[in-house]
């Protein structure tokens, strides 16, 4: 093809089917992958709608210097497509977006374990497909032709399509929201992510972020001293201890606690076999921020002695535990830095979870098949951690559709509107969902017949237009309203285990108000441990609990702190 710049050129006449050819050419690399992952409906359309956006910035050499267009679409497109590989062939093998995580888990976990993975999953077709993806690129690339435009022209365009990605974006947070450069800088990547090559980049600079955060979390943790006198009542004797941690889960939207709908029938249907605790709240409405002090010995009167105390983790070690940690959340985000660091305090880890954005189509069903593993695993005395996505928002990304039966008004308050109506059904949908994910739990751990206890609670609950009014709709710590902090905690055990503690629990103790920022004593007490630091009243189960404030809001601030019991309807109602 020619590329000698035609004798006269129009300067209002552009090229836009030249134009068009070489965008396309550009997009190819992001879109396609970013277009399977629309049709799999695995995401959103942010990323889908950022990598369109973020490859205009490929147009800008060609523009500028159209003697060298082939020769500079070239090079881009080989670097380009060299990116791409990774993040097609990752969403042929596991259909799922390319993400930090995965570069955390290609890393920290056993290589032999992920080339099985690979070799697991490759079928013959990804070959001949990546093969003529390969060919579509080079096709796309014959097509390209210089589009000339005058010196003046390519430089303004250019310049507006620099702007368009790079200053307005800054300029909003900058100076319309007034964020910190730093936190500038951070959404601008987060919508540079989803393009190749820069989720790559950016996805292994905040890897190594982190990692360094986490590293010195760690080392800060390993230099925490044991607890003092440690007794354990069980020393010696074999014994399964699971602790499901959920997620958003408001215990008002469960049958199990009265709500009209049948939402958990599975737990409804083994309740006999459950201690369902009615009052439990927790003390801060963020995952991050609450498992701080539900796995620590910290709370809200003294947030900061997960730093300087031993962990949940750090005490069934000491105890002479095998750990393990299960979790279906994101593993390598900035935000979830302290929970990684959590799960790396126990011996062995499964991160089921690779989404880049929360928002993304991710079934808890994932953590059944390792939790069995775990199980049949000889070694005698276990604690395993699952952490579950619960029922997280997006809702309609937390269940498949077998579990959508939801649909109507029936059973929700008049007062809400029909797009209201269509979020709570979604929401009540994955609290179906998450009764299916708890129960097979228990029942597989039942079916082990192990000397087992199980503790299920969510991390903090979750308003779906539920406080007077029926207008809020998730979590905020400045307004505060029951739902939010009103989680599901439920005990269950074996039968083997009520053999060895034939312990039963008088009506009024699992009408108890506590909050989880105390967990740590009454998982201690459960599982028979003692310790100086061990504090009988803060056990939701001891002879000696005493009840206290249901402190709620940031600790940051000692002087908002609220309790929760103040505005709780007298009679105290759930
Ligand atoms: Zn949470």
């Amino acid at each position: 093809m020619l590329s000698a710049r035609p004798a006269t050129v129009p300067s209002q006449a552009i090229d836009w089917s030249g134009l068009g050819w070489m965008y396309l050419f550009f997009w190819y690399f992001s879109g396609i992958t970013q277009l399977l992952l629309q049709f799999t409906g695995f995401v959103n359309f942010f990323p889908f709608g950022q990598a369109a956006f973020m490859s205009l910035l490929w147009l800008v050499p060609p523009l500028l210097f159209p003697r060298r267009t082939r020769t500079i679409a070239a090079l881009i497109g080989v670097v380009l497509w060299f990116f791409s590989l990774f993040s097609l062939g990752f969403f042929c093998i596991y259909k799922q977006e390319f993400s930090q995580s995965v570069i955390f888990i290609i890393f920290e976990s056993n290589q032999a374990e992920a080339s099985e993975y690979v070799a697991q999953y490759f079928v013959w077709w990804m070959l001949p497909a990546l093969m003529a993806y390969s060919a579509g690129a080079a096709w796309l690339w014959t097509r390209i032709r210089p589009v000339w435009l005058a010196r003046r022209q390519a430089a303004v365009l250019s310049a507006l399509i620099l702007a368009f990605l790079f200053v307005f974006p800054l300029f909003k947070p900058l100076v319309i929201k007034g964020s910190s450069l730093e936190k500038a800088r951070e959404e601008l990547e987060e919508n540079m992510e989803p393009a190749v090559p820069w989720q790559m980049l950016i996805g292994y600079s905040q890897y190594r972020q982190q990692l360094r955060n986490m590293q010195s979390l760690l080392e800060g943790n390993a230099r925490i001293p044991p607890l003092a006198n440690l007794q354990d009542s069980t020393a010696g004797l074999p014994a399964t201890l699971v602790l499901v941690l959920g997620e958003s889960t408001n215990r008002q939207h469960m049958s199990l606690y009265g709500y009209p709908r049948p939402t958990t029938p599975q737990l409804d249907g083994m309740r006999d076999q459950l201690l369902v605790f009615e009052q439990v709240y927790a003390p801060r409405p963020f995952t991050i921020e609450v498992l701080q002090q539900v796995l620590t010995f910290a709370d809200q009167e003294n947030p900061d002695l997960y730093l300087t105390r031993p962990s949940l983790m750090n005490i069934m070690k000491q105890a002479g535990y095998q750990s393990y940690w299960i979790t279906n959340q994101q593993t390598m985000t900035k935000r979830n830095t302290m929970l990684t660091t959590f799960s790396r305090q126990t011996d062995k880890q499964y991160y089921l979870n690779f989404s880049r954005s929360q928002n993304s189509r991710q079934y808890d069903e994932v953590v059944l098949e390792p939790f069995q593993e775990i199980l049949r695993d000889p070694e005698p005395r276990k604690f395993i951690v699952v952490h579950l996505l619960g029922t997280h928002a997006k809702y309609e990304y937390r269940y498949p559709s077998a579990y959508a039966r939801f649909s109507g008004r029936e059973g929700l308050p008049e007062a809400l509107s029909s797009k209201q109506v269509a979020v709570s059904n979604d929401y009540d949908n994955a609290v179906l969902y998450n009764d299916f994910v708890v129960s097979s739990l228990i029942r597989m751990l039942a079916a082990a017949r192990l000397n087992s206890l199980l503790v299920y609670f969510s991390d903090h609950g979750e308003d779906v237009y539920d406080s007077t009014g029926h207008q809020v709709l998730g979590r905020s710590e400045g307004k505060p309203t029951l739902p939010m902090y009103a989680i599901p905690f439920i005990v269950w055990n074996s039968e083997q285990w009520r053999a060895a503690h034939p312990r039963t629990y008088p009506r009024e103790v699992l009408d108890r108000r506590y909050s989880t920022s105390h967990f740590i004593h009454t998982w201690s007490d459960l599982v028979g441990l003692r310790f100086d630091d061990f504090d009988a009243s803060k056990s939701l189960i001891s002879r000696d609990f005493k009840e206290r404030a249901l402190l709620v809001g940031s600790p940051a601030q000692p002087g908002s702190l609220i309790d929760l019991r103040s505005m709780m309807p007298r009679p105290a109602t759930r």
